[in-house]
């Protein structure tokens, strides 16, 4: 059984002490079930105080970014050493705004997944096409290529423990929402094609988020499908009541 995970992603948002009442207010009610798994992905500044502030609890702390090495003259940029240093656990690679504001390419987001792993870190692998893209059929293609260049080079196991969102670039933000069955197809089609390039069992276990204007109104919907086994939630998940309810879904 694959665990649903949901993971608030608060992009450029939020004070440090709204980050920290945040996480106080969450912190004890996330559901204590091995059903579901609740993350939190911050700004770097604040990584390190809501990682203490949910220590010994259900909720884990991601970044947002990494750069792929470990160290250098990389002004402005912080490494996945950095990272598992202060104990946080996931990172987000390949969001479609740093895809598009940051020059992130298929190639970086194959160095950055291989970077997590080799330091003990999770990556939430971001994929997804743009509304012309889709408009144009190239979803399905598109996709294949996204999901092939991230993993490309990594073990079976490694690919296993692959979180894969797969975000349609018109549906962040927007208050649009793929159609369940839309996103379930594209997230089936992921899960083929990582057994094309794995095996079945690897297939089977990697969990595939569906992200793209979530809220509490429709997630119960879209974790029904077959094939989408979370959420990465930007919006909603910036207010605690909202992100609970999303994770206590989660749960059902
Ligand atoms: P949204 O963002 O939920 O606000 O659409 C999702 C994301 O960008 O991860």
């Amino acid at each position: 059984m694959r665990k649903v995970v949901i993971a608030g992603n608060w992009k450029m948002n939020k004070t440090l002490s709204e980050a920290n009442q945040f996480v106080e207010d969450v912190v004890n009610k996330i559901p204590a079930n091995d059903k579901v798994e609740a993350i939190v992905c911050a700004p770097f500044p604040y990584l390190a105080s809501l990682v203490e502030k949910a220590k010994g609890t259900n909720l884990k702390v991601s970044a947002q970014n990494m750069h792929f090495e470990d160290n250098g003259a990389y002004t402005g940029e912080v490494s996945p050493v950095m990272l598992t240093d202060l104990g946080v656990t996931h990172v987000v690679i390949g969001h479609s705004e740093r895809r598009e504001y940051f020059a992130e390419t298929d190639e970086s987001v194959n160095k950055k997944t291989h970077a997590a792993f080799n330091h003990g870190l999770t990556p939430i692998v971001c994929v997804g096409e743009t509304l012309e893209q889709r408009e144009a059929n190239e979803t399905m293609s598109l996709v294949q290529t996204q999901v092939t260049e991230a993993i490309k080079g990594l073990s079976n196991d490694q690919v296993a423990k692959t979180i894969i969102a797969y975000e349609p670039v018109w549906a962040i933000g927007t208050g649009k929402t793929a159609s369940c069955q839309d996103a379930n197809e594209v997230c089936a089609h992921i899960r083929n094609v990582v057994k094309s390039l794995t095996d079945e069992a690897t297939a089977e276990a990697v969990v595939i988020q569906y992200g793209g204007s979530v809220k509490p109104s429709n997630v119960d919907e879209l974790l029904a499908q077959s094939d989408i086994d979370g959420a990465l939630v930007g919006g909603a998940s910036l207010e605690a009541e909202s992100f609970l309810q999303l994770v206590e879904a989660g749960a059902k």
